[in-house]
């Protein structure tokens, strides 16, 4: 199959490898998070292909998200954790979606959507133990709670799952993970008083997965790890499953002195060749990246140079190397070599690789690979194409 001009090539055995590492480590079930899209790998292949490699559970925050992972013919439980005051919660309890609510009004909507169906809702509890960010509030706990076990005693819920959000689980010894665990911990044993337990417990994400099994309780959450990072120093032996790679468009000789792209901020100091890449800002090569990207072509290292456009960008190729037109770059990948990968590009613009590679879009083609059980191997299906 020919690559597209601007391809991520996404590996799906490197997702299931990185679930049996993160399932190693934490030494628990695992939840594969495919939100945003898979991070930007595709949800719909990479739940499929965590499936395989033993993931029980999948989270998302939509409930949108969750409800396109059962139109694909998804059955595993998905749980959803972030609305609105505008979600609709009935297609997701016709669907089953485990809806992880952060209110007491948020609990009153799924009730309503439950009643309205006459179906009872699987539910879970989101809680504030320190984040500060989305779940229940300490002070509305009381209050959630009394919510919680009359809907339970009633049958109008099964509730799934009490859960939490680390602040520092990067930071595997800080004392408030220990601090958010105890907190949940207090929830959970609050309920047991009146009567209510969780069919599950979770707190870790991936960071905390790697480094603190004692915090996994029933499942891990892992996004990140999943994709082939580690948030810790340490990479545990992931994977990166995405490869952005492009063709070269064109080939050509400048004298010494020449200037490259906008504001020529680059300047040939001597007789060179240039490459142009069809990837640009648009498709997620962040412009920041300007003058400072490395590409490898044919397994050796070229810089990027000049500013990076939002369609394109040129490499310096010399005029002793063989880079010919029709060559495939690559702009990131696993890191053979030491070779960059999307944690190379964030460290050199001071972000994540998070927002990296859930960044990758445009023009670029996804092209998966990698045998996974049930699913065919180099396919690029309808859709596939990044939004
Ligand atoms: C995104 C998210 C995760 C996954 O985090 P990673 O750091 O990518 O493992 C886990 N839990 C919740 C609630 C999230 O929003």
């Amino acid at each position: 199959m020919t690559p597209a001009p601007l391809e991520a090539t996404i590996d799906l055995s490197a997702i299931a490898h990185n679930v049996g590492v993160v399932a190693d480590r934490a030494g628990s079930a695992v939840m594969a998070v495919v939100k945003a899209d898979g991070y930007g790998h595709g949800a719909v292949p990479v739940a499929q292909a965590a499936i395989a490699a033993g993931a029980t559970d999948l989270g998302v925050a939509t409930v949108a998200e969750a409800l396109s992972l059962r139109a694909a013919g998804i059955d595993t439980p998905v749980t959803a954790w972030l609305h609105t005051p505008s979600t609709d919660f009935v297609p997701a309890v016709a669907a089953g979606v485990d809806i992880a609510v952060s209110s007491v009004r948020q609990l009153q909507q799924v009730l309503a959507a439950a009643c309205a169906l006459s179906v009872p809702a699987v539910v879970s509890v989101k809680v504030d133990t320190g984040l500060s960010r989305n779940g229940v509030a300490p002070a509305e706990w009381d209050a959630l709670r009394g919510e919680l076990v009359t809907a339970v005693a009633h049958g109008s819920i099964r509730l799934r799952a009490m859960m939490c959000h680390l602040a520092r689980g990067d930071e595997p010894d800080h004392p408030l993970n220990d601090l958010q665990a105890a907190r949940l911990d207090a929830c959970v044993a609050d309920l047991a008083r009146a009567g209510v337990t969780p069919e599950l417990v979770h707190i870790a994400n991936s960071a905390a997965a790697l480094a603190r099994p004692d915090l996994a309780r029933d499942l891990v959450r892992a996004g990140i790890a999943l994709y082939g990072f580690s948030p810790l120093p340490h990479d545990h032996g992931l994977i990166p499953a995405m490869t952005l790679s492009a063709e070269v468009s064109s080939v050509k000789r400048v004298c010494a002195g020449q200037g490259v792209s906008y504001g020529h901020t680059w300047t040939a100091d001597r007789d060179t060749r240039l490459a142009l890449l069809p990837a640009g800002y648009a498709d997620g090569v962040p412009r920041l990246l300007s003058n400072r990207i490395e590409v490898s072509i044919g397994g050796r290292r070229y810089p990027g140079v000049g500013r990076i456009c939002m369609d394109q960008m040129v490499v310096d190729v010399g005029l002793d190397s063989d880079v010919h037109e029709g060559d495939r770059a690559e702009l990131f990948g696993v890191g053979h070599d030491s070779a960059p990968t999307a944690r190379t590009w964030a460290d050199l613009i001071g972000t994540i690789d998070y927002e990296i590679i859930t960044g990758i879009r445009g023009r670029t083609v996804r092209r998966y690979v990698g045998e996974v059980p049930g699913r065919a191997t180099e396919t690029v299906s309808e859709g596939e194409q990044t939004r």
